[in-house]
C-alpha cells in the first residue's frame, strides 16, 4: 500500500483544511477529533507520510519515534489528563482493516477527562 497524499490528515498538516490545534512541534501535530466520543477525544499525528504504526516503525527515523512518543505524554499533560498533572487516559491507534482505521495516515487517539470504559467492544 503507498500513502494516499489526498488523505484527510495530510490536508490538515498542509493547512488545506483546518483543525483545532492543541500542539505542534518538529515531529507531531495535535488537533481535536471532529467527532468525540469521550469527554477529552484529540488525535496526535506524526509530520511524516506513514500509513499506520506497521509502516511508521519500519521506515521513520529514531528520532521520529521518540518524536511520536514524547509527543503523546507532552499533550496529555498540556491537557491535563496525564499520570503526573490529571486522572489518565487512553491511548489508541487502529492498524488497518481489521484495526477498524479510517484515515490511513498514522494516528494515536487519546481519549479522557472521565472514565473511559471497557477495553474492546
Ligand atoms: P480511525 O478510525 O482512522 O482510527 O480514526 C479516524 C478519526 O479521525 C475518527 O475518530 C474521526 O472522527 C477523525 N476525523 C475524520 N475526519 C476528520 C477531520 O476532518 N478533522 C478531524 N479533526 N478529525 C477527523
Amino acid at each position: 500500500m503507498t500513502y494516499d497524499n489526498n488523505n484527510i490528515f495530510a490536508k490538515i498538516l498542509r493547512g488545506e483544511i483546518p483543525c483545532e490545534k492543541i500542539y505542534e512541534d518538529e515531529y507531531v501535530l495535535s488537533f481535536h477529533d471532529i467527532t468525540p466520543r469521550k469527554k477529552i477525544h484529540v488525535l496526535v499525528i506524526p509530520k511524516g507520510k506513514y500509513i499506520n504504526l506497521d509502516d511508521f516503525n519500519q521506515k521513520a527515523s529514531n528520532d521520529e519515534i521518540v518524536g511520536l512518543s514524547k509527543g503523546i505524554s507532552i499533550v496529555a499533560k498540556k491537557l491535563g489528563i496525564s499520570s503526573e498533572k490529571g486522572k489518565g487516559y487512553r491511548t489508541l491507534s487502529n492498524i488497518s482493516e481489521h484495526g477498524g482505521q479510517e484515515v490511513p495516515h498514522l494516528h494515536f487517539h487519546l481519549f479522557g477527562g472521565e472514565k473511559v470504559g471497557k477495553m474492546v467492544e
